[in-house]
């Protein structure tokens, strides 16, 4: 998952780096109430998870109400680089000295954490590597060994951290790690990390870090409550996202059963012959979901289909409804068995197939006698099948 900048100065800010002080807004009146406490001149700048906002104009800067409100009437409606703005952050504009930039991130390939970093900050680290290659330092903690202060200050010189900057470089060196470490990221950024202050007065001048990009394992979503705390209720349902950016008509319901079907006449049916079983058997078992593969799917989307539907965890059984038009059966049983074959944890798929191929459809599944997948003649028969099995699925179902 990657955090909106906003989300990611929270967790700097939890971890002790300094970063300006920040209001999140998502209207022009928040936005006016925001400078109230932050003060002039701030900068307001369009929420979007992708990088470059600076040049697209999603960074401006206000120096009274006036153009505080004239910036914010103009980030609210852009979309960015494809991304549509969700929200501002209204944050104390800084003089901006020096600019730095650095990141920690995985290293699949050795195994260990990348620490990559320039005093060359500002723009977007490729393209600083392109300009000045020879400035962008790419150093390693090795997860073995203790990163402690000693080593972050050890780091920082190797950077090349200007003299003064480099013990407090150091302590956000570590803290950055901490931050890291702790929320399972897969990426820290920050640039610019920058030197603020007044030129003219050595003791105003410190590091800050003005732009923060964190990516978090999602893999490791369990271990921090699902991060509840960052989910965007505009971003919609995790599992319908996967499947449109698959092209799959998906809409996710709420109860157990997986229907997976082609045409939305057909899929809407099914629903109602799902929700017919289900009160029918006193049991109150329920759809889990629309999902209408279309004409002439292949093996592929099937399987995609059937992976789509079963990582929803509270999916007991999955009922395959298809008539064969343009979309064969043969291909469709091929595609179950694809999935099947590939995925772990899988539930009782009941398939009722007419139509084109049909018999040969039938015929792959029957030759293949998985326990997991049972077939049934009509739709009726299906639908009450896999309402039973869910019913009768122990909460091993619900992992
Ligand atoms: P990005 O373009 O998406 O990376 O957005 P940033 O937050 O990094 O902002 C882009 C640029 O705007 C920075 O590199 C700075 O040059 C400038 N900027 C951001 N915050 C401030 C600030 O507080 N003061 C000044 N003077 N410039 C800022
Ligand atoms: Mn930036």
């Amino acid at each position: 998952m990657d955090l909106y900048e906003h989300q990611a100065r929270e967790l700097l800010e939890e971890a002790g780096i300094p970063t300006p002080r920040a209001i999140y807004a998502q209207n022009s009146h928040d936005v006016a109430e925001a400078t109230k406490k932050i003060g002039f001149p701030c900068v307001i700048k369009a929420q979007v998870k992708i990088g470059h906002r600076g040049q697209a104009g999603g960074v401006k800067l206000a120096h009274n109400l006036d153009e505080a409100i004239l910036a914010s009437e103009q980030l609210f409606p852009m979309t960015i680089h494809g991304h549509k703005v969700n929200g501002v952050l209204v944050a104390e504009a800084k003089n901006i000295i020096h600019e730095y930039y650095v990141s920690i991130s995985v290293d699949r390939t050795s195994r260990d954490y990348d620490v990559l970093a320039t005093a060359n900050g500002g723009t977007e680290v490729e393209e600083i590597a392109k300009a000045h290659p020879e400035s962008v330092k790419r150093l390693h903690i090795d997860p073995l060994e203790d990163f402690d202060l000693a080593a972050a200050k050890h780091m920082a010189e190797q950077i090349g951290f200007y003299h003064a900057d480099g013990d407090q470089a150091a302590e956000i060196l570590l803290k950055m790690w901490q931050t890291f470490h702790s929320t399972d990221a897969t990426l820290v950024e920050i640039n610019p990390l920058a030197k603020v202050g007044d030129p003219d007065d050595e003791s105003s001048k410190s590091l800050s870090a003005l732009d923060a990009k964190i990516s978090l394992d999602d893999n490791a979503a369990y271990r921090h409550d699902g991060w509840q705390r960052f989910v965007d209720p505009n971003e919609g349902d995790p599992l319908e996202n996967k499947a449109h950016a698959l092209g799959l008509h998906y809409v996710h319901l709420d109860g157990q059963v997986g229907v997976i079907g082609n045409g939305a006449g057909l899929v809407m049916s099914s629903l109602d012959a799902v929700a017919g079983a289900g009160e029918a058997q006193g049991t109150g078992i329920e759809p889990a979901n629309f999902l209408d593969i279309g004409g002439g799917a292949s093996a592929a989307v099937m399987a995609e289909s059937l992976e789509i539907v079963l990582s929803d965890d509270k999916v007991r059984s999955v009922f395959i409804n298809v008539y064969g038009g343009i979309t064969s059966c043969e291909e469709v049983a091929n595609g179950i068995l694809e999935a099947i074959a590939s995925m772990n944890n899988i539930r009782p798929i009941v398939v009722r197939f007419d139509g084109n191929k049909a018999a040969e459809g039938l015929e792959i599944l029957a030759n293949a006698a998985n326990p997991h997948v049972l077939v049934a003649k009509t739709m009726e028969e299906a639908a009450a099948k896999a309402a039973e099995l869910a019913a009768n699925a122990d909460n091993g179902g619900e992992r």
